[in-house]
């Protein structure tokens, strides 16, 4: 089978070089043991990274044409660079395997995915078995963000970032979804082919640093939530139910005193009534509005990515 490796880098001109030794010695490896094809390929898409990453990718696809470059027009992001490496490459490739640039994700892995998918399986999630080299605190947010995930409405994969195997199958599946907000992980499930997971260990960043801050991780679980999901909408609703109701009783309890003669009394209540319920208010108006956004994004079906250049 003729599997290839799409590997979004951002600047990572740090880890590229150890990267690419590391991943030519496996494939070297599982072309030997005749696992895969030689026709194999290891794709770096360049996400316009603005240090030396490309001029990397350049060198090391003239060494050895076993490498590939996929250059973005500009940064476009994670799941973006990985969409754009996928569509690049899946009308040459049987399957395709997406990994981060920092190996974080064990590539021994790639074996036990590369026999699911012999078997018969078009998705092979990689799953990570342990955190325990993450620090506390990305271990903490992460595991947040899957179950606030789940409680959202978004069906993912629990501990499954974006290290899988897709088919060719799967690949021109994934095509078909033409959103622009993208969510891969919340995505790929929706494909609904045979499935399989393979756990693996989470390994640290040989070298450079995360580019995905809080401040990025808060925000890729908004989009990821305001993509595929309604129930914050809905959640809205039930909300304003509730404060309806309320304001029902509070009408009643207020007429009693209006005829009881006691209508002074009671601006503490008024004061933080009026408070609370502007900002109820203006949260749901704010989600509101964060759909709409969406809803004005899809609508223009502008590309997701531009390649720039494709290095064979
Ligand atoms: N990445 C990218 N575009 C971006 C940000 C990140 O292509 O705008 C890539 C990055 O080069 C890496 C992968 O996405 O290969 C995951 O990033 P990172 O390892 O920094 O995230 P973490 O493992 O800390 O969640
Ligand atoms: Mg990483």
């Amino acid at each position: 089978m003729k599997l290839y490796l799409v590997i979004p880098c951002y600047n990572e001109e740090e880890v590229l070089p150890e990267t690419s030794k590391r991943l030519l010695e496996k494939y070297e490896k599982l072309i030997d043991d005749g696992v895969i094809d030689s026709e194999s390929k290891i794709c770096f898409v360049n996400d316009g990274s603005k240090d030396r990453t490309w001029e990397i990718i350049e060198q090391l696809n003239s060494e050895n044409k076993i490498f590939r470059g996929i250059k973005l027009s500009r940064n476009k992001g994670h799941q973006n660079a990985l969409m754009a490496g996928l569509m690049t490459v899946k009308d040459e490739c049987d399957a395709a395997i997406s990994l981060d640039a920092d190996l974080q994700d064990d590539i021994e892995a790639i074996d036990r995915m590369v026999e699911k998918y012999a078997e018969g399986y078009d998705v092979v999630y990689g799953v990570r078995s342990s955190r325990k080299k993450d620090t506390v605190f990305k271990r903490a947010t992460a595991q947040g963000f899957y179950k606030f995930m789940k409680a959202m409405g978004v069906e993912i994969i629990y501990n499954h970032a974006d290290y899988r195997l897709m088919s060719k199958r799967a690949l021109d599946a994934l095509s078909e979804f033409e959103e622009v907000n993208l969510f891969l992980r919340g995505i790929v499930p929706l494909i609904g082919y045979k499935s399989a997971t393979v756990e693996y260990e989470r390994g640290e960043r040989f070298a450079g640093e995360s580019k995905y801050p809080l401040k990025k991780m808060l925000s890729f679980a908004f989009e990821g939530i305001t993509s595929m999901s309604i129930k914050p909408i809905r959640m809205i609703c039930v909300l304003g139910v509730i404060v309806f109701c309320v304001s029902i009783g509070i009408l009643i309890y207020s007429l009693i005193r209006h005829f009881t003669g006691n209508t002074v009394w009671g601006w503490t209540s008024l004061a933080v009534s009026v408070w609370a319920i502007g900002g109820l208010q203006l949260l749901a108006i704010g989600i509101i509005g964060e759909y709409i956004g969406k809803v004005y994004l899809e609508t223009k079906h502008r590309p997701k990515y531009i390649v720039e250049k494709y290095l064979k």
